[in-house]
């Protein structure tokens, strides 16, 4: 027979595979299920236009990812996602694109992809990056050029810099979502509407109320 402790055991094990099961997007049942971006109905994704209806056009998006981004804003980077809502014949494959342009000292900040873990080839320059773990935290970085590839395991909070002065990088990175998601840490902590206490995240942050009340004033731009 067996114990409490074992009985508890297994139900812990069955409630963490069944969470792995919905972490990452779900195999597809079909060959394709390019999204029908006009149905009112909701469900997990988007439905399925018309298979008939479904033409080359569909599974094709004129992105020009070649081309170079406009970086003049206050991070100096700008990020294009070739995502679901833009391109709706990635419906139901779990898979997306990003390009994402720097400019000189320009910075990707800390973020988190939900849905996603992101493999990134830098197109250009030279790029300071790396990860954080869950709890205690541990740092994974590196200085990488031109040709290289780095992994960002899936919902590990991540980052990006340009470390040159004087030249743009870019970098072109895929992802194992339709719809990763993205959390910019610093403005999901300072810039949601509406804020969150300001007691809350001077205790939290062990630092001066006046200066959660600075930050949480900032504009937090989103550089996507
Ligand atoms: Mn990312």
């Amino acid at each position: 027979m067996a114990s409490s402790s074992s009985l508890f055991l297994l139900a812990a094990l069955l409630a963490l595979a069944s969470w792995q099961a919905i972490a990452f997007d779900p195999s597809p049942l079909q060959d394709f299920c390019v999204a029908d971006m006009s149905s009112p109905v909701r469900v997990n994704g988007f439905v399925c236009k018309d298979p008939m209806a479904v033409n080359s056009d569909d599974f094709f998006n004129p992105a020009m990812l070649d081309q170079p981004r406009d970086t003049m804003n206050k991070v100096g980077s700008n990020v294009t996602n070739i995502n679901v809502d833009n391109f709706p014949g990635l419906n139901t494959l779990g898979i997306s694109l990003a390009r994402i342009d720097y400019a000189p000292l320009g910075v990707n900040p800390p973020h988190i992809h939900p849905r996603a873990t992101e493999l990134l080839t830098v197109l250009e320059g030279t790029l300071y990056l790396g990860f954080v773990t869950s709890n205690p935290n541990r740092l994974f970085s590196k200085v990488v050029k031109k040709g290289d590839v780095f992994v960002f395991p899936k919902a590990m909070i991540h980052f990006q810099m340009n470390l040159a002065h004087d030249k743009p990088a870019a970098a072109l990175s895929s992802l194992n979502s339709q719809n990763p998601g993205v959390i910019t840490v610093a403005s999901a902590v300072f810039g949601s509407k509406p804020p969150i206490s300001d007691d809350l995240l001077a205790k939290a942050f062990q630092v001066e109320k006046k200066l959660i009340d600075w930050l949480q004033s900032q504009f937090w731009e989103n550089n996507y």
